[in-house]
């Protein structure tokens, strides 16, 4: 899927920092039903702006007591996107179920560290909010963030091995 999608923090491409990445620590998911971490960790001060990745509307607000925190979520065209571990009531006074954000405006203040997830519909267009890919329905999100992170552009798929050169 061709999505670029915005920082969920107000850095530079240079200051963010990758804490953990999708699928990390099996062992440890593998005892909440889950094949790994099923997001994105991403080093944030306590205060930091967590701004939204595209233009959404707000579907969740809600103080997950589990270990996510403060959590809100966005609908967008493409799918969702998730934010997790919010310094608690730090989303905006007016912020409230189908209320509209643009892309790069406040969602919520970091709480500790961001931990960031979306989630893309699928070929017919529906979520998949089930367990079926062993990440409670959500996706990698770094693919749509290598721009903001910085990172090189995704490789071209492999070429064929061409052949050795001969020593001259
Ligand atoms: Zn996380």
């Amino acid at each position: 899927m061709n999505l670029n999608l915005c920082s969920p923090l107000r850095r530079s491409p240079a200051e963010m920092r990758i804490i953990r990445c999708f699928g990390e620590q099996p062992k440890r998911y593998s005892e909440l039903g889950m094949r790994g971490h099923n997001g994105l960790d991403l080093e944030a001060e306590e205060g930091e702006l967590v701004v939204a990745v595209d233009d959404g509307e707000v579907v969740e607000v809600r103080v997950d007591r589990a270990g996510y925190g403060l959590t809100v979520k966005l609908a967008h065209a493409w799918g969702e996107s998730r934010y997790a571990h919010g310094l608690k009531l730090s989303v905006p006074i007016d912020f409230h179920m189908g209320h509209v954000v643009h892309a790069g405006e406040r969602v919520m203040l970091a709480g500790s560290h961001l931990h960031f997830a979306v989630r893309l519909r699928k070929a017919h267009g529906s979520l998949d909010t089930t367990n079926a890919n062993g990440f409670l329905g959500w996706d990698d999100p770094l693919p749509f963030l290598r721009e903001a992170l910085g990172l090189p552009a995704a490789p071209p798929p492999a070429a064929p091995a061409s052949k050795a050169k001969k020593a001259a």
